[in-house]
């Protein structure tokens, strides 16, 4: 059985004089191991009891919590997933338990065949994307605040400078090299959205002209 994405909950995010209203993406990866990616924040924690319950899952039966970064609307209910094992950034544990890779080096973390989280800072310096293949979608990336919404693609004043990015270049970077290699992306603040042959081609133009190398996709 292959897997299947389901975006509990689209993240948003808006900006008036004073204040930001912001709240992330919010996904499942269903198959042969079921992973919950961003867990919103602690006043969220009743809706996604409920958005796992139509799946017909509860959090005792997540294998795997992946929080694409440590800022406080991504991590908000961690602990409603004890049997899972955590992925918190570039950090991996259970327990008290702490599990050694090296995210540092660009190495992947290969959860099976299907899926792999791999290093994709920029946003944070720790910053991960979790990629799947699926049953029916094709290749999705669940990236976290890498994209903040499809609309920053033509407006990158919005991810560079609205979010913020602790390292611009990078980030760049790594956002052609998601953009050139997969088919589907869950943003951290909007809709999920195709990535679309002109979107590729762009990312690809500009990867050609830098010096980065990234073929672990
Ligand atoms: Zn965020």
């Amino acid at each position: 059985m292959g897997y299947q994405v389901h975006v509990l909950f689209d993240g948003y995010s808006s900006m008036n004089d004073s204040e930001m209203k912001a709240n992330c993406s919010c996904t499942l990866i269903k198959g042969n191991k079921n992973i919950i990616v961003d867990t919103m924040t602690p006043w969220d924690r009743d809706r996604i009891i409920e958005g796992l319950s139509r799946h017909n899952l509860s959090p005792d039966k997540i294998d795997y919590l992946v929080c694409t970064h440590c800022h406080s609307d991504h991590v908000g209910n961690n602990n409603l997933f004890l049997n899972a094992k955590h992925i918190v950034g570039f950090s991996i544990s259970s327990k008290d338990t702490y599990f050694i890779h090296p995210f540092e080096t660009g190495e992947p973390y290969v959860i099976d065949d299907d899926i792999k989280v791999i290093p994709t800072p920029g946003h944070t310096l720790a910053d991960v994307t979790v990629v799947v293949k699926t049953k029916d979608q094709g290749t999705v990336a669940i990236t976290g605040d890498l994209f903040e919404k499809e609309e920053d693609i033509d407006n990158p004043h919005l991810w560079s400078h609205v979010a913020g990015s602790d390292d611009p270049e990078i980030q760049r970077q790594n956002r052609n090299r998601i953009l050139s290699s997969v088919d589907w992306i869950v943003p951290g603040h909007g809709p999920m959205f195709k990535v679309t042959e002109k979107m590729k081609e762009r990312s690809k133009d500009v990867l050609h002209h830098s010096d980065c190398n990234f073929h672990y996709i």
